[in-house]
């Protein structure tokens, strides 16, 4: 023995989809649970909205016709009906409100909109800042934040033992009405009491109030990948805030700032260094001693080198952070030029200068070509 869709919604074996959908409507209407608070109303509603639903789909139809309601009870939902098989928008327009809340009340089988009381915890954001010496060789910084927690009492579920709640009645929901001179208005928001989950837990954890979440401080362990680059994000999965009622907890962003140094300059990957050497330095050439970021290091000066050369320490950079391979280092020499010179330094000089003849005159050349 099944149910009698029809005589459920007091249609004929031979109606319209038009005249199940009004029949359904009216009924719909009189037994909602958010209008009606009888006893038995929300049975009564799920009772036509599942004839209305079977009938009005041909193919449910049909296997109805020649099965009964039986041959559905494969379904999920309590009544031992499918749901989510139906496709309400088929009803059309006028539908569309009544059959939001039939997820509500089948369980949130067909697309119910009634909110889990389980909800995801909020992201959260830090902020780190390393040396470029940290940067070159990875490093791991403490971070201690404060945040939500799951309460280990009530394990995050904020208490036992889930009951309906009773003022919206499990659907999440509350309608209100109102009488105007143009009709009745309806509508509907949130339930205040349980949030829009539709439960209220019956035995209130008192260490979280129920919420299922603590504040607390944590330290945790960032590793900082070699190469990284300022202003980067890193994304620590749950380790943002602990989620309401064992929702899931909210993930945790570094950002990533890079301390200026100074004597290094930062371009991609590679290391800028400006050093000074001397004239003779320059003129001779030398082997000079130059800072690296993993120390100090040699680097060849060829003889008559001009100011402002720049040369290249090949690998003395920074770490690819999503390749192999490294940048250089790329130093400028700078020619300091003595600006005290003893007696015998100076003559010195002017020696080299007799020496050098015109060539300690580099302007010569210079108005040679333009002049
Ligand atoms: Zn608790
Ligand atoms: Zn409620």
């Amino acid at each position: 023995m099944g149910k009698d869709y029809y005589k459920i919604l007091g249609v004929d074996k031979n109606a319209s989809k038009e005249e199940i959908k009004k029949a359904y409507k009216k009924l719909a209407k009189k037994h909602h649970p958010d209008l009606n608070k009888d006893e038995g109303a929300t049975e009564k509603f799920k009772e036509i909205s599942e004839a209305a639903a079977v009938l009005s789909d041909d193919q449910k139809k049909q296997q109805y016709d020649q099965f009964g309601s039986d041959s559905f009870k494969h379904g999920s939902g309590p009544s031992g009906f499918n749901f989510s098989d139906f496709d309400f928008s088929s009803f059309g327009g006028d539908f569309g409100d009544i059959f939001d809340h039939l997820g509500d009340i089948f369980g949130g089988g067909g697309g119910g909109r009634r909110r889990s009381s389980h909800r995801k915890g909020a992201d959260l954001r830090a902020d780190v800042t390393v040396t470029l010496e940290e940067v070159y060789s990875g490093t791991k910084k403490k971070l201690k934040i404060r945040k939500n927690e799951s309460c280990e009492k009530c394990d995050g579920k904020g208490g036992t033992g889930l009951e309906t709640c009773s003022t919206c009645h499990g659907s999440g929901r509350m309608t209100d009405s109102r009488r105007t001179p143009f009709g009745i208005f309806q509508t509907t928001s949130v339930c205040r009491d349980c949030g829009g989950s539709g439960e209220m837990i019956k035995n209130v954890c008192h260490k979280c109030d129920g919420s299922g979440v603590v504040v607390k401080e944590k330290t945790l362990e960032i590793d900082i990948p070699e190469g990284i680059e300022h202003g980067s994000r890193l994304r620590l999965t749950s380790e943002g805030e602990a989620g309401y009622r064992g929702g899931r907890a909210g993930d945790l962003f570094v950002f990533i700032h890079i301390e200026e140094h100074e004597v290094f300059k930062r371009e991609d990957n590679d290391i800028l260094l400006e050093m000074p050497i001397s004239i003779i330095q320059a003129s001779l050439g030398a082997e000079i001693e130059v800072p690296t970021l993993e120390g100090k290091a040699k680097l060849k000066i060829s003889a008559g080198t001009q100011t402002n050369t720049v040369f290249k320490m090949k690998g003395k950079g920074l770490p690819y952070l999503h390749s192999y391979g490294t940048g250089d280092q790329l130093v400028k020499v700078v020619v300091k030029t003595p600006d005290k010179l003893s007696k015998n330094q100076e003559k010195a000089m002017k020696d080299l200068a007799k020496e050098l003849g015109e060539e300690v005159n580099p302007q010569k050349s210079f108005f040679k070509k333009f002049f």
